[in-house]
């Protein structure tokens, strides 16, 4: 692709950049019509990759990526409710504490 030209869609609108979410071509952008969802009818047909093709060896390491981030942030959440549920076993406790020792 010609990085410097300057694209028009086949309807003659400016195309979109957006970024690919597939296994195939994760986080590869490319342009794609801002008609395509809207004109439900006659939808622009237009799409031409922005980024050049991934190896095979940049997806599995792209994918690798993210499968550590995910597991980060699911164990990140743990952490947070786990110490969410901490926080309100011990202001029970000092609760009942107080309870027991005023009676
Ligand atoms: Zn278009």
């Amino acid at each position: 692709m010609n990085y410097n030209r300057r694209l028009v869609c086949l309807c003659g609108t400016l195309p979109i950049l957006k970024i690919s979410w597939t296994n195939d071509n994760f986080g590869r952008r490319f342009l794609d019509c801002s008609h395509y969802v809207s004109s439900f009818r006659n939808p622009c047909k237009f799409f031409d990759w922005y980024d050049p093709e991934f190896s095979n060896q940049v997806n599995t390491m792209i994918l690798g990526l993210l499968k550590k981030t995910n597991k980060q942030e699911k164990q990140l959440k743990c952490r947070r409710m786990l110490k969410l549920i901490l926080g309100i076993s011990l202001i029970c406790n000092v609760i009942l504490f107080f309870y027991l020792v005023c009676r």
